[in-house]
């Protein structure tokens, strides 16, 4: 591994301290090294890998795919594309989709069609976005401009302008800041990196509410929440509300880079339009190949209906786990994304320990640790992966 590891510090950028560890292969939820040391899969490449390693149907999608086609560019229609767009369509009762490669790309999607909406209405350009403290939406500068985050901002200021931030779970806080120039709300529906905090009920539906008043658009961010992972396809979907504009990647190609973002019929009609916007690989065939079968494993294997009916179990263990180890204070989150709290303990110190126990979980800022598994794990991984904590903590 040192071989591996030494290559890479010695040719790629440093901007990530990695975990001391060469990953090879992967099968099922467990992850092998290039010593063939197996480790639980607890983070799932941050939310991403939701079908486990090595489904069968999955790569034998992707394998076809590639062998019939790869890349087209959006100049020509493809197969695989018009499959993918009509199941996100479907799923999300929402109108129209943009395939982007990334997350940040997403959102950056969002933010233009936030601006294009408005600068129809009134043909300014002084528009404003709000958004919210601990957020995150993204490295690319407009996705960092509503990155509620100063260490991730202040290097590479100045950042797009307009941008408004107030305080999640508060609707006073939103009202605020709310003016006639105000052209869209973004947020995650639960927040992920700021430290797993669910939107509450009387907060996004209040936002929903301002949104409707003012003619502002509601931009969710469900990169890190979505595709099942808290036990609705969309997390937004448990609430009773519906966004304008919804921003999809991570568990979206499970594993092949891709995301979109996907319009209500009132944005789609009145935003972008042919020379606005645009993408060289976005929607390839492969990784809307990728997107189409996700969809379609998720219906078969009824993955969304398995994270309902194993979150008690998983909650009930973290809960017994908070209750007994005074490392944590309190367990946040829904479905399969769930926060430990250790309140100013250092959690990176928990990460490390689990890797040498061969189980792998991330942190979410500073005090929490972030627990987002394969959708797929069964009680006997929840078992294990509280076994292995528990060594770790001891
Ligand atoms: C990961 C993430 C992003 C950025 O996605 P990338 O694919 O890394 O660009 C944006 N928003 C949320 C909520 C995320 O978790």
């Amino acid at each position: 591994m040192n071989n591996y590891m030494e290559k890479s510090e010695e040719n790629v950028l440093h901007t990530y301290n990695r975990f001391p560890v060469v990953l090879d292969y992967g099968k099922g939820v467990h992850l092998y090294d290039t010593e063939g040391k197996e480790y639980l899969d607890f983070a799932a490449g941050i939310a991403v890998f939701a079908l486990g390693y090595a489904n069968e149907t999955y790569n034998n999608a992707l394998k076809g795919q590639i062998d019939k086609l790869i890349h087209t560019s959006n100049l020509y229609y493809n197969v695989p594309m018009a499959c993918a767009a009509e199941k996100l369509v479907k799923a999300s009762g929402m109108d129209k989709v943009f395939f982007t490669n990334s997350g940040t790309e997403a959102i950056e999607g969002a933010i233009k069609v936030a601006r294009k909406y408005a600068y129809l209405k009134d043909h300014s350009n002084d528009h404003e976005i709000i958004a919210m403290n601990h957020s995150f939406h993204g490295r690319s500068l407009g996705a960092l401009s509503v990155t509620g985050n100063t260490h991730y901002q202040d290097p590479f200021k100045p950042l797009i302008g307009g941008i408004k931030f107030a305080d999640f779970n508060d609707l006073e806080s939103v009202k605020a800041q709310i003016t006639d120039k105000t052209c869209a709300i973004i947020m995650e529906t639960v927040q992920g990196e700021g430290g797993i905090y669910p939107a509450s009920r009387e907060f996004l539906s209040g936002v929903r509410q301002l949104c409707d008043a003012h003619d502002i658009l509601l931009i969710l961010d469900e990169i890190q929440c979505g595709m099942g992972r808290t036990g609705h396809l969309f997390a937004w979907q448990d609430y009773g509300v519906k966004p304008d504009v919804m921003t999809c990647a991570k568990a979206l190609g499970c594993g092949v880079p891709v995301g979109a973002f996907v319009l209500n019929k009132k944005t789609a009609e009145h935003s972008l339009v042919p020379g606005d916007h645009g993408t060289t690989y976005g929607g390839n065939p492969l990784a809307c190949q990728a997107v189409s079968t996700v969809f379609d494993i998720f219906e078969e294997q009824k993955i969304v209906e398995h994270v309902q009916k194993l979150t008690p179990y998983l909650e009930k263990k973290l809960d017994e786990l908070v209750e007994n180890y005074d490392c944590f204070t309190t367990r946040r989150g829904k479905g399969f994304m769930q926060g430990l709290v250790t309140e100013g303990k250092p959690v990176g110190e928990i990460v490390n320990k689990a890797l040498a126990n061969g189980l792998l979980v991330i942190s979410a800022g500073q005090d929490v640790l972030r627990l987002v598994p394969p959708l797929v794990i069964e009680e006997k991984d929840i078992d294990e992966m509280i076994e292995k904590l528990k060594a770790s903590l001891a």
